[in-house]
């Protein structure tokens, strides 16, 4: 059985059997992928049952460098994560509830260091929210039998997806493989189960013996990530200007895009050069911000106040919100599709490239492809890249230079400060045609050609990549080839590693005979 369907009936299982535990003397709220107040449902949850037994609410959080290392997760996401929790802290102090953070050495120590925390606090409870990624689903599995053996239930809630995995099934009742109808379906699920949108409340003030019985887990200690290499002081200051952390920033930026941008993003959201998308995705990532709260408020800002219907912008805007629990519904279902391996099994048979060499011009923004050396430029400047250009450097990675697409996942998670596991294999898997819903023969982007579409008078190009910042006209998207050949090479901008026309066909072949066609 999938970890995800396991831990879901162990869970049933283990409710029935719990209806003789105590209440205890205070109830855990542990936080993880959900580093917020407003609508969280693991916390309202617990903050509820505190209230009704009449015992403080305390709060934790497991920081553990294997969890980080496992998903590589970039140096710009952990500080994001460390300057959420130091709001989170404050936040919840004014409310008289602790935040407690714990190291962990490896994931093996979780399950007996909740347990630990929850005896230490004479806890019966503790809330979360889902994780769906394979190796969180079987630590909850073993957190859930520590917690039970020593009679401290576990309750977790769905709270990342909109609409929570495995609730949404084909006519003949299996999982989508495929976006359209799934959104289809996931639309009619939102508009006809209200619930999906019903937001989670603040919690309350604590019980008054909080600040008593725990006064010594108040105010504490916020990880800082050590200065290095990758994160020198510059870096890191520049990030910190660019994506400050908090769930007010999330929500003012919500409402500016809302008010400013989301009529027109069905047309500008494919134009890199703007800002003419949310940049809401570190936030989602760290959940500083709920799906679900954007896609109310989106809706909210509709005339008519139902799904696919009234404004383009706003009816877009949430199908792309949705690719986020689209991409988690897959995980949990196929969750062999996000370990390294291709959705259907023939796609093992391709034999990719592994040149070092092109591999670092890619990942440094030399391959001599304008469009694709500023998308690279942005994200290792300031941590994200536009959508588009995630497509057309990924489709590079993986069509042009015919590398294992493996090697660009994983840079981007060591880059993003948004990197979210599902998301970026899904969006990987898409761009390589290794994913669900592969399309190897037709999905293969011409970087000139999405160029001139996307970046028509190269004001994105010329932002990033200042060698070029000179090049008048048709020449910024392909100097070389485009009579702008001086000034390139006078500012030693690097010649094309490959000729499109020729990886396209090599990359054909290659699935052809990675196929056996
Ligand atoms: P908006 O256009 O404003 O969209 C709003 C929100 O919807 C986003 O914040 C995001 O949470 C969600 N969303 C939009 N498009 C997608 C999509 N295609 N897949 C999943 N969710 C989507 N997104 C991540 O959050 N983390 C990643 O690590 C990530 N890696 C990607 C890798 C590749 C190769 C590709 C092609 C896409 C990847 N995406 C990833 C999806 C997408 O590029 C970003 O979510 C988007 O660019 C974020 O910008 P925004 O917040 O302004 O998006």
């Amino acid at each position: 059985a999938r970890p995800f369907d396991r831990l879901k009936s162990l869970l049933a299982e283990r409710a029935r059997q719990q209806s003789w535990f105590q209440n205890g003397k205070s109830v855990v709220m542990w936080f993880r992928t959900d580093l917020r107040m407003q609508d969280n449902r693991a916390l309202d949850q617990a903050s509820r049952l505190a209230h009704h037994l009449n015992v403080p609410l305390v709060a934790c959080y497991l920081v553990s460098p294997q969890d980080f290392e496992a998903h590589v997760t970039s140096p710009t996401r952990i500080d994001f994560i460390y300057r959420h929790l130091e709001l989170l802290r404050d936040d919840l102090d004014k409310l008289d509830i602790p935040l407690h953070i714990v190291d962990v050495p490896g994931r093996a120590e979780v399950p007996d260091t909740v347990r630990d925390l929850a005896s230490r606090w004479g806890a019966r409870h503790v809330f979360a929210n889902y994780e769906y990624e394979v190796d969180e689903l079987r630590r909850d599995m073993k957190t859930l039998d520590t917690l039970h053996d020593s009679k401290v239930a576990f309750r977790l809630a769905h709270d990342t997806c909109v609409v929570e995995p495995g609730a949404l099934k084909t006519g003949t009742g299996n999982q989508y493989a495929v976006y359209t109808p799934w959104f289809r379906t996931w639309g009619r699920y939102v508009s006809s189960n209200p619930s999906s949108l019903k937001l989670a409340e603040r919690p309350k003030k604590n019980h008054s013996s909080a600040r008593e019985n725990h006064g010594d887990l108040f105010g504490c200690t916020i990880p800082e990530l050590e200065v290095g290499d990758k994160w020198n002081k510059d870096y890191r200051d520049r990030i910190r200007m660019i994506w400050p952390a908090g769930e007010g920033e999330a929500s003012s930026r919500l409402s500016k895009f809302c008010d400013q941008k989301i009529s027109d993003y069905a047309e500008n959201r494919n134009l890199p050069s703007e800002p003419n998308t949310s940049s809401l995705s570190p936030y989602l990532a760290v959940g500083s911000l709920s799906s679900r709260t954007c896609v109310k408020y989106a809706q909210d800002h509709n005339t008519s106040k139902k799904m696919n219907s009234g404004s383009t912008g706003i009816d877009t805007w949430i199908s792309e919100v949705a690719w986020r629990d689209f991409y988690r519904h897959v995980m949990a279902h196929w969750p062999y599709v996000c370990m390294n391996k291709p959705f259907k099994p023939e796609y093992s048979n391709i034999q990719w490239s592994y040149d070092r060499e092109h591999f670092r011009a890619w990942c440094e923004g030399r391959t001599g492809f304008p469009i694709v050396d500023a998308a690279m430029r942005q994200m290792n400047q300031t941590g994200w890249m536009h959508n588009r250009c995630r497509m057309i450097v990924a489709s590079f990675l993986c069509k042009d230079l015919l590398l294992d697409w493996r090697m660009g996942e994983k840079y981007f998670m060591e880059n993003l400060i948004d990197g979210d596991f599902a998301s970026n294999n899904g969006g990987w898997g898409f761009s390589a045609s290794v994913g669900v819903d592969p399309q190897p023969y037709f999905r293969i982007f011409n970087p000139l050609l999405q160029s001139e579409r996307f970046d028509t008078d190269g004001a994105y190009i010329r932002n990033w990549v200042p060698e070029l910042k000179n090049i008048k006209g048709k020449g910024i998207h392909d100097p070389y080839g485009r009579g702008a050949e001086v000034e390139a090479k006078r500012r030693g901008y690097p010649k094309p590693l490959v000729v499109h026309k020729n990886s396209r066909d090599r990359a054909l072949n290659m699935y052809k005979s990675g196929l056996g066609k």
